[in-house]
């Protein structure tokens, strides 16, 4: 029988999705990629498959989680220069791995890895996407989740730039029966 593990998070923006893989980080934190096969599920779900992962492997791709999580969390919030070894753990993940983007006859984009065996080659093309984002090359805004346990980084490509949960099925959803009950409570006195 298969353990049964946390659900993935669905975003649209490949490095905020990953950070994602770890949640209510200022709550009870929801690890989503507990073991090296979550790594590879998750991977798959979002188009990078490999055949495998050690558990060395996944303790990269934790680590690169974590870098890319610190360092949108400052870009979002303040305008300081970015963490040093966030943005060193980044830049490594990004130039060891050997990923290229392929066009499908459908024109879709697709990434190639150099070998399935390689969460390297699939962690470089998160690093690469993460840098696309902070480097402030695309349309969108780095912000945090209003959800005080949560205040994941998530990217904004609405057209007001003022969303405000990093997920509306989730944190979004949670705030507004909060703020439902407390209304309740204060029209029932
Ligand atoms: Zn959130």
């Amino acid at each position: 029988m298969r353990a049964r593990f946390p659900d993935f998070r669905l975003g649209n923006v490949l490095a905020t999705s990953f950070t994602g893989t770890l949640s209510e980080r200022h709550g009870n934190a929801v690890e989503r990629i507990p073991t090296p096969h979550r790594l590879v599920d998750w991977l798959a779900v979002n188009g990078l498959a490999v055949d495998s992962s050690t558990t060395a492997q996944l303790a990269l791709a934790r680590e690169l989680r974590e870098s890319i999580h610190a360092a949108a969390a400052t870009a979002a919030a303040i305008q300081d220069p970015l963490p040093a070894t966030a943005v060193q753990v980044i830049n490594d993940r990004s130039s060891q791995g050997r990923a290229a983007a392929v066009l499908t006859s459908d024109g879709e984009r697709r990434w190639l890895l150099s070998s399935a065996s390689c969460v390297e080659d699939a962690l470089s093309v998160i690093a690469a996407d993460a840098i696309s984002i902070l480097a402030g090359e695309r349309d969108g805004k780095l912000a945090l989740c209003a959800s005080p346990t949560c205040q994941a980084a998530f990217f904004d490509t609405s057209q007001s730039r003022t969303r405000k949960w990093c997920d509306m099925n989730t944190c979004g959803n949670r705030q507004k029966k909060a703020r439902f009950h407390a209304n309740q409570s204060t029209s029932a006195k």
